[in-house]
Parts: C-alpha cells; structure tokens; sequence
C-alpha cells in the first residue's frame, strides 16, 4: 500500500513510520520548509528549542517508547519541575500541598477546599461518563467554590480559551488535572517531567531517517492543494511543488496513492478535500481553535526561580511564563536564561497578528510585575512563533462530535489534534492516533483490495 500523507509534524512522520514497520510505503507532504508543525524547534544559544514549549509526562507511554526505539534514551531527562502562580503582585510556589495552605489570596478555608477537590479530582478514573454533560466553569463553582473559581480556575480558564472559556467542558479540565498530579511523585509530591536533551526535533531527525530507510519519502516545502478522489475514493494528492524554493527541478505536481492520511488542522483538511458529505464537513467546521502565540526571551539573568509559572491576573496580556532554563539548566544555552511568554487567543484578536517587536513593547511593563528587578537590557535576543491552531477548544458532550478518523471517502482518513480526547492535545497522543489511524487504513486496504486479500491470506 503506498500512502499520501498530508504534514509533517510528529503525527504525519510517526504515522509513515507505522506505515514502513508494517511493509507499506509513505509520502510525506509539509508545506513548511521545516519539519516538526507545533513540535518545530529553532536554533538558539548553541542548540537547538521548541518554538513551543515542551516536556512529557510520565504517562506518556508512546512517546517513551518511541524514544527507547529510536536509540535516544540517553538524551531523555526526568526532572524535578516546580510550579507557580502569580496572583495579586506575588509569586507564589505550588509544589508541594503545604505551599497551598501558604496562598493567601483565599481564605484558609477555600485553601482546604481547593486541595480537596483538586485531590478528589485526580483521584476519579471516568472523567468521560461523569463530566461530559457539564462545564468546567459549571462544576468548579459548584463545588471549588465561587472565590476559588474567581481567584484561581477562571483566570487560568480564560487565559488559555478567551471568550470561549465558560464552553469548555469539565471532562478536559478533569483530564489535565489527572495528568498533572499523575506526574508527581506519589500523587502529590514533586511533580516530574522528560525533556530531551537538545530538543525533541531529535525524535522527528530520527524518525525521518527510519522512514527513508523503510523506502519511503519525505518532502518539504510542498505544499498539498488537493486529495484527489477517484471513483468516490481518495486516489492520490495534488500539490504545489517546490513554490517557494527558487530554482528547484520540475516534479509531478500529482502523486497517486492507495490511500491519504491527513495530519493537518481541520480548516485546512476541509479546503483540501472538498468531496466530504455535509454530515462530516459541519463536524469539522464545528471543532474550533484558539491560535497560540510563543514569545521567547534569551536573558542574561533568570526572571523567576520557577519553571511553570501560570498567570492569574487577567491584566497581564499573556497567560503563563515558562523559563526553560528553571526544567534544563542554563549551561545547557551556553548560560543563557531561556523564558517562554506563552499565550492563547481567538485569532481574530489584535495581539495575534503583532510582530514580535510590538508584542515586546506590550509585554515588557509587566515582566517588572513578576520580577521587579528585570531590565530591559536583560534580553539578548528574541523570536516569536504562532500557530492559527494552537489548542483545540474542548466542549461537553464532546465525545459525540470528534469527526471520525474514517472520513466517509474510503482510503481519506484525518488524525489530528481535535480527535485526541480526554486527554490534551501532545506529542504523545498524537503518535498513538498514528498508531490507531495506521492499523485503521491497512485494515481497510486489506478488506477492499484484491492485493491486500491475498496479502491477508498469506498470513
Ligand atoms: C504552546 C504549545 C505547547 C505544547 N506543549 C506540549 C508539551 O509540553 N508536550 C507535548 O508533548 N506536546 C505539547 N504540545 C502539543 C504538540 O506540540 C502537538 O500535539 C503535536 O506537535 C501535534 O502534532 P501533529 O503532527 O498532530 O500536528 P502539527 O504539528 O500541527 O502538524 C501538521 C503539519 O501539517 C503541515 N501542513 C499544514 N497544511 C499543509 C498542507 N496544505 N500541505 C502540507 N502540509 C501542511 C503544517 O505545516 C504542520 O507541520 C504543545 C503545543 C502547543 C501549541
């Protein structure tokens, strides 16, 4: 089976390699010059980062795996990481329970009700059949209390989905929650994440020299146009080759293929496959995003002792720093302190289309907020990324409306951020939907061509 694979981020390679393990060909297609989509890194200070900040849990059972299979366990770190929250002029420390009962901004009372349900939280295995039907908003007044949603969730809540914030479905917030404290030690000691050393581009580096060495192919810089479909199935992809590189040879602008697997955001698929049934198309144009936009900071001298510092004061225009530097240390950057101003907005909000310049000059009076002994001559350099699909925005019921990675044209199939559920968006789950849309399609295959019939029998 050959297949047309549509981006190049960590889904569409891990996807190509399923694809090689199981004898099957690929073609990768990124429209970007680079490989990695949201897990893309950039050069900076003698290495190599993400564009968007990154580390794994340890739940994240994929993508370890993926590590230890792609001869890089010896890059991977498990740290000790420390979190935050700035409220009212303070930082305060979230690491252990006892800095809760410390964060005096609610009475001690809501304090112990804060740990309480956050525990209880953490606790609960079926997020999905309890929380689907109410919002996060809903259940954290109901039962954190109206100040603790005020002071605490509200903010976080409306910092990362805006105006969208009070739809997000508890089952999401459930979800993050159990992840979190999953990742401390003993439930509710230090929390631990991996990193890997010089970056996760090292697992997309690896995985493209897997797949080329499996027989298929990798190309960057093209861009898809269209999926094409022939007879009523996907029969090949048509592209614009090579636009933006001066000089490139002639190639086909058409590849066919037995089957496609798209990996982009669903505003993109629904332009490159126009031939899908009203019933799926209205499924995709229902799943919205919030666009994400990081500012990183080089910096001679760290901000904060912190590596997650959330921000719940909702005067500050973004809503969480993490300092790289505070998980991996600054001898790692050539002793530079590396901090991500990270925020999330719909992408029709004036802050998204700012260059990184003025985004600066609109950031810069309330760095002082966080630490007032920051300067302006403290920044090295910087770079900004940003990404119209950035975080998919997770409602109730939302089980019932993620498009189906079967799309109704056989051999066209979507595995991307909006089918990943209960969990958040990340590297991981977007492997394992490789992993699931890959046997998908050889089944598929199998069951509808002759080859693959025969290929089955011999088994
Ligand atoms: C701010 C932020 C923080 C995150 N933090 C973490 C974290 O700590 N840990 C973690 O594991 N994950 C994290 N994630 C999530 C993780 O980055 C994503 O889940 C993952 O990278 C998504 O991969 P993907 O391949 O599914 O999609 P994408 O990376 O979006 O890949 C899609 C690709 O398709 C390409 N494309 C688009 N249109 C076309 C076209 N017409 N033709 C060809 N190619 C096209 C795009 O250029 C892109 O490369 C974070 C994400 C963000 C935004």
């Amino acid at each position: 089976m050959r297949v047309g694979i549509i981006g190049g981020g960590i889904g569409g390679l891990a996807a190509a390699y399923e694809l090689g393990k199981r004898g099957h060909e690929a073609m990768v297609f990124e429209a970007a010059p680079q490989l990695g989509g949201l897990a893309g890194t950039f050069e900076v200070a003698g290495t190599r980062l993400e564009k968007f900040y990154k580390h794994i849990f340890v739940s994240d059972t994929d993508i370890i795996e993926y590590i230890h299979d792609l001869g890089l366990a010896d890059r991977l770190q498990w740290i000790a990481s420390s979190v935050g929250y700035f409220s009212r002029g303070k930082v305060y420390n979230f690491v252990t329970p006892l800095d809760l009962l410390r964060f005096d901004p609610i009475s001690l009372p809501d304090r112990i009700r804060l740990g309480v349900v956050s525990l209880y939280l953490q606790r609960q295995a079926d997020g999905i059949a309890r929380y689907e039907g109410v919002t996060a908003a809903e259940w954290l007044r109901r039962y954190a209390g109206e100040r603790n949603y005020a002071v605490v969730w509200e903010p976080l809540l409306r910092g990362k989905f805006g105006d969208s914030a009070p739809e997000v479905g508890m089952t999401w917030f459930w979800g993050k929650m159990r992840l979190r404290f999953g990742s401390r030690d003993k439930g509710m000691g230090r929390e631990r994440l991996g990193y890997l050393l010089d970056s996760f581009g090292q697992i997309q580096d690896a995985l493209v020299e897997r797949v080329t060495r499996q027989g298929s192919r990798v190309f960057t810089g093209v861009r898809v146009r269209r999926v094409v479909v022939t007879g009523g199935r996907a029969a090949g992809l048509e592209v614009d080759h090579a636009g933006d590189r001066a000089g490139a040879p002639p190639a086909p602008s058409r590849y066919p293929c037995d089957a496609v697997i798209a990996t982009v955001p669903s505003p993109v698929f629904l332009r490159l496959a126009p031939d899908l049934p009203t019933a799926y198309t209205e499924r995709l144009q229902g799943r919205r995003y919030q666009a994400v936009m990081c500012l990183i900071l080089v910096l001679k001298h760290p901000l904060t002792p912190i590596y997650w510092l959330n921000i719940g004061d909702t005067a500050i225009p973004f809503v969480a720093v993490i300092e790289q530097t505070n998980l991996i240390p600054p001898e790692h950057y050539q002793g530079k302190h590396i901090v991500y101003l990270s925020n999330y907005l719909a992408p029709d909000q004036p802050l998204y289309g700012m260059d990184a310049d003025h985004l600066l000059e609109v950031y810069l009076p309330h760095l002082q907020k966080i630490n007032p002994a920051f300067r302006r001559e403290w920044i090295e350099s910087y770079a900004l990324f940003q990404d119209d699909a950035g975080q998919p925005i997770i409602t109730t019921h939302y089980s019932h409306k993620i498009p189906d990675l079967r799309t109704p044209v056989p051999g066209l199939y979507l595995a991307n951020t909006t089918q990943i559920y209960p969990e958040d968006r990340g590297q991981n789950y977007s492997i394992r939907l490789a992993r699931r849309v890959v046997a998908m399609c050889e089944e598929d295959w199998a069951a509808a061509s002759p080859v693959g019939l025969a290929a089955r029998g011999q088994e």
